[in-house]
């Protein structure tokens, strides 16, 4: 086999670690799923950047077609916002981990990285009594460090089959994307806060969930929670 030439060894190295940077079923930092079994006509919505003075409206919503979610909160929203954090436990949601200040953990420490980790786990579990077994790296992006941490703290990292990019389009086209998308075993992200802003403005999500769920419903689907879809027998 020929070596490659050094330009192309570099532009095929940096492609790969864009891919395991940010590709959805890259597991090179750290174990990670991106979609559950394909077998059953189940998917999860799953709702990352809370919790937010907006998220009591998504769980009524879910709750009025009792229909089950996971939502990935960031340990400094549930220290400010510890009442909303127990309302989606008791809403029968799961909770994962989304780290505690929402940084870019790409060229981080693994120090930094394991802190993130750790300070969110201690913040859900003291105010939720709820002890997360997934995380979802912000903005989908690994880095090295990130692996050991999820190992330490016994979690599996959790990417999506389908976004909504809900943050910057309106709730039509978040609709739209988000049914296109649906399939068995899909898991679908949505935002019930924006990283870490105070009062943010969710409406176009609130929206879209409140058309999403009844459509898919219709069509057939089962929601499940990421651990339910990902191991249906526990
Ligand atoms: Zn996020």
């Amino acid at each position: 086999m020929q070596a490659l030439p050094p330009l192309a060894a570099t532009a095929a190295a940096s492609s790969f670690l864009a891919w395991a940077v940010r590709g959805r079923s890259a597991s090179v930092f750290g174990r990670s799923v991106w979609r559950g079994p394909g077998d059953t006509q189940a998917l999860a919505l799953t709702f990352d950047d809370g919790p937010s003075e907006s998220t009591p409206h998504i769980l009524d919503i879910l709750a009025g077609h009792r229909v089950p979610a996971t939502f990935f909160q960031c340990g400094a929203n549930v220290d400010r916002l510890p009442h909303v954090a127990r309302e989606v436990a008791a809403g029968g949601h799961e909770i994962g981990n989304h780290s505690y200040t929402h940084p870019y953990l790409f060229l981080r420490s693994p120090k930094t990285i394991e802190n993130e980790l750790r300070r969110t786990q201690e913040t859900i579990q003291s105010h939720t009594a709820f002890s997360p077994i997934w995380f979802r790296a912000p903005y989908g992006a690994r880095w090295f460090g990130l692996g050991a941490a999820q190992r330490n703290l016994k979690l599996t990292g959790v990417m999506w089959s389908a976004i909504g990019y809900d943050w910057n389009r309106r709730a039509d086209e978040v609709v739209a994307r988000l049914a296109a998308s649906a399939s068995n075993g899909a898991i679908l992200c949505l935002h019930d806060g924006r990283e870490l802003q105070r009062k943010p403005d969710v409406s176009a999500t609130v929206e879209a969930v409140r058309r999403l769920v009844p459509l898919l419903l219709d069509r057939g689907y089962k929601f499940e929670t990421i651990g339910r879809l990902l191991c249906p027998k526990t």
